[in-house]
């Protein structure tokens, strides 16, 4: 089978920076999965479903005409949906929140598998998310959850938006975190927790150098 490299934690521990680097690195293609809860979340706003009618998400989720385009390796996708490039959009604070809120629906998160296992592709696949461990590849030969303290991802999150969003602040960036990680962990539908058979590498006070250093041991090279 082809190898995959499952890469699982909470948000802002690094796995983005982390997956695409060790994707250019090992000429592996990458899965960014949080970006298809992303723009399930997106598309719905769109076509005016609204986040608790589960049955027309779950619509929206099966259908949705996404394209990952590539970029040079280590940079990110650009993202397309219905051939309209949101790689910027869905990334705000808001969509995240609204994704993790599409995420707790068994049925929404159903009708996304197929399209997260068919990018297990030759010549192996790195494998971004919450349960790319535990749910979608659980026969993976390298499983790894990335982990960092909730005050750490605070302060880094708030180093990225703090030039272009005014009034962004470390408690409320921190606020939003723990009800981010309350959501994903605490919800019945594929929760967030290591896979037992995971690599636990816990990325507070290391440099990213570092953290992609500790995922290549763990994977063997
Ligand atoms: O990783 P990212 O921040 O893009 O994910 C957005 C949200 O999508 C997460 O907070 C989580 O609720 C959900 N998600 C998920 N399972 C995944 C990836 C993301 O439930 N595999």
């Amino acid at each position: 089978p082809v190898p995959v490299i499952t890469v699982d934690g909470p948000g802002g521990a690094g796995k983005g920076t982390v997956t695409q680097m060790l994707a250019k690195r090992l000429g592996y293609h990458l899965l960014d999965s949080g970006a298809l809860y992303r723009l399930t979340a997106l598309a719905a706003a769109r076509q005016g479903v609204s986040l608790d009618d589960e049955a027309a998400l779950v619509q929206v989720a099966a259908s949705l005409d996404v394209a990952f385009e590539p970029t040079p390796p280590g940079e990110p996708a650009r993202v397309m949906l219905a051939g309209e490039d949101v790689t910027s959009e869905i990334r705000t604070e808001t969509c995240g929140n609204n994704a993790s809120k599409v995420a707790v629906m068994q049925p929404v998160r159903d009708a996304l598998l197929q399209r997260q296992r068919d990018f297990r592709e030759a010549p192996g696949l790195v494998a971004d998310g919450r349960d790319m461990g535990t749910v979608v590849f659980p026969d993976a030969p390298v499983k790894i959850f990335l982990t960092a303290s909730a005050e750490e991802r605070a302060r880094r999150r708030y180093l990225q938006l703090k030039d272009t969003t005014a009034g962004v602040t470390i408690d409320a960036l921190l606020k939003e975190i723990k009800a981010r990680d309350d959501r994903d962990m605490n919800r019945s539908a594929a929760p967030l927790k290591p896979a037992d058979d995971a690599q636990v590498i816990d990325s507070t006070g290391l440099s990213i150098e570092e953290v992609l250093g500790r995922c290549m041991v763990a994977a063997g090279q």
